[in-house]
């Protein structure tokens, strides 16, 4: 298959689109950068490379770490975890807090917000460091040891975040929320925080499309079960309220962040990521999305 060749057409193509969506305003750093942004790098399993526009540049991620939080935290817990959260779609906002009620404050899944901040709570109660060694595990997973925290982007977050806060408080209401919220909150917008390239993320993904395994050193991660489950959800609850729709036009397992990147994974042959600052009414990458849609209608690869 001609990745390549297919990369550099669909992004012609998308890159003409003329709506683009709207930059996000309710994590005002996320707003200053430049919505003219857009890149693409896919790596496949054998390492081939292929980037294009800005695939080399840093962006946040958001809540694509999500999947390195929850990878951590079912490493360590293993079928445990489902104690504390679901394995369904929500079919609402990544930030609602509708379902919770309902549910005595066990979130759909581990991709929504309230999900990630349980994830965080486990992670709190099961590491002398969390935050230090969650980054030790995303610099190992990710080849990457410079990786780390951004602080502008956490405090930014941070002195907005008062749906997270308000779902913090409520899921500890139910009981929960085992720490501090407080301190649960701290660990989950450093979480959100991380900033990686797409050149970057679509290496590090490249354990999910390898049954868990690292392309560079075949050191497992997670078992093939887990990694499996993991792009199960990803399908299912990647893309929050548009995950039906993800899967119906893209085909592939993926997770998206408010940051405008998306990554998504094929299953034994690649993980491409994509980034575009702008996004669609769902909060998802605007163009990102468009240009998965391409890319899997004409590369004709998907799960189905
Ligand atoms: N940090 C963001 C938030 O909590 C993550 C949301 C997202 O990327 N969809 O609102």
């Amino acid at each position: 298959m001609n990745y390549k060749n297919i990369i550099e057409k669909v992004f012609l193509d998308t890159n003409n689109f003329p709506d683009k969506g709207i930059m996000p305003n309710y994590i005002p750093e996320l707003a200053n950068v430049d919505p003219a942004m857009f890149g693409v790098h896919l790596t496949t399993l054998n390492g081939e490379n292929c980037g294009i526009g800005a695939n080399l540049e840093k962006f946040s991620i958001q809540s694509i770490a999500k999947v390195f939080s929850l990878t951590l935290a079912y490493k360590i817990l293993g079928e445990e975890i489902w104690k504390r959260l679901d394995v369904e779609p929500s079919g609402t906002k990544f930030d609602s807090l509708l379902l919770l009620e309902i549910n005595n404050g066990i979130p759909r899944n581990p991709f929504v917000n309230s999900g990630a901040i349980v994830i965080c709570d486990i992670l709190i109660s099961n590491l002398d460091n969390p935050k230090e060694e969650f980054l030790e595990f995303i610099r190992d997973l990710s080849d990457l040891p410079d990786l780390n925290y951004s602080d502008k982007i956490a405090d930014s977050e941070k002195a907005n975040g008062y749906r997270n806060v308000a779902l913090c408080n409520f899921i500890k209401s139910f009981g929960n929320i085992k720490n501090d919220p407080t301190e649960v909150l701290d660990f989950y917008f450093d979480l959100c925080s991380l900033e990686m390239s797409c050149q970057q993320l679509s290496y590090t993904f490249t354990y999910l499309a390898n049954g868990g395994k690292k392309i560079t050193n075949n050191h497992k991660m997670i078992s093939p079960s887990q990694s499996k489950r993991i792009n199960a959800l990803m399908l299912t609850c990647g893309f929050y309220d548009e995950s039906g729709e993800f899967a119906f036009k893209v085909g592939l397992p993926g997770k998206s962040g408010v940051g405008g990147g998306i990554v998504a994974v094929y299953p034994n042959n690649y993980a491409i990521a994509v980034w575009s600052p702008r996004l669609n009414p769902h909060g998802n990458s605007f163009l990102g999305m468009k240009f998965l849609e391409e890319f899997t209608t004409h590369s004709e690869l998907t799960i189905f």
